[in-house]
């Protein structure tokens, strides 16, 4: 499936701009988070994803982990993650996550998964499972949930809701007419249904979109006002990256100077926070969207 999406020859890489070259993580606090990952063999996203902010992040008591295993059903034409055959559940692995977290001292969790789709629950049982588990052994950590739009089964997004996380987040990833090349088992309209069911339900909503993919100012500025027409509370803005010549190629690098005029644009509309920026990912700056 992966390869109907990549059709053009790979756009020979060009050189990152500077503004992306990102320092190498240092500080006491993470140097402590590193220190008891490793003692304990814990596993992140942040790590695995080799994620720029991490040193950031960690120093600010913020991880990020997936659950629900590390193959996808899904390919998405940005993802790194495996997509085939998942294998089954693991019921251990809500307990396991919160041990995590509890041995890490973390503060705000984020938490999040492959896409589930060859499941009849798309997950949800799980994902429930680790917000109660993590609550029972961390309850002064607060959590983000970034989920799935679970195939618009909406018993199923109903156990999030249940369990009301702190935050909840799905990501739109980008503009209308690129979905179906960027993610293409999703629907753009079921995702801003899935952030209006939030809403309704009276969670904090956040999604990301990805730039970089070939998208215009004025196709950012109206996936901006879909948002805000659901309510989405929290917004972030980040330069897409290839992470190999298999995915979609960067057609663009945006420029410091475009990610502020999204930012002021956002909060004009009334996000309550728009992250935007070139090194900004779903997580980044997680732990100050409390509010
Ligand atoms: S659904 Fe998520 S994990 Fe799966 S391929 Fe798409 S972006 Fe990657």
């Amino acid at each position: 499936m992966m390869s109907e999406l990549k059709t053009e020859e790979p756009e020979k890489r060009a050189p990152k701009p500077k503004w992306l070259r990102v320092k190498l993580p240092t500080g006491k606090e993470y140097q402590k988070v590193r220190g008891l990952v490793e003692e304990h063999k814990l596993h992140t996203i942040c790590q695995s994803g080799n994620c720029p902010n991490m040193g950031e992040c960690w120093g600010a008591g913020t991880a990020t982990f997936m659950i629900l295993g590390n193959v996808c059903t899904r390919s998405c034409g940005f993802c790194s993650v495996s997509t085939g055959r998942p294998e089954e559940a693991d019921i251990a692995e809500p307990y396991k996550v919160a041990q995590s977290i509890k041995l890490m001292e973390v503060k705000h969790a984020v938490i999040t998964s492959v896409d589930r789709d060859d499941l009849e629950d798309g997950g949800s049982e799980i994902w429930a499972a680790t917000v109660r588990a993590v609550r029972k052994h961390s309850p002064g950590t607060t959590m983000e949930t970034l989920i799935p739009d679970f195939r618009g089964e909406w018993h199923n997004l109903q156990r999030l809701i249940e369990v009301a996380p702190e935050i909840v987040s799905h990501n739109l990833e980008t503009v209308r007419r690129l979905t179906r090349q960027v993610r293409i088992q999703a629907k753009y309209d079921r995702s801003l249904e899935v952030l209006k069911r939030l809403k309704d339900a009276g969670l904090k909503t956040k999604s990301g979109v990805m730039l970089g993919l070939g998208e215009t100012r004025d196709e950012v500025i109206e996936t901006m006002e879909d948002l805000r027409s659901v309510g989405v509370d929290i917004l972030t803005l980040g330069q897409y990256l290839q992470p190999t010549k298999q995915h979609l190629p960067v057609v663009e690098f945006i420029t410091p100077e475009q990610f502020k005029e999204y930012e002021t644009l956002g909060l004009s509309m009334g996000f309550r926070f728009v992250e935007s920026g070139p090194l900004v990912r779903s997580s980044y700056h997680a732990e100050k969207h409390l509010f």
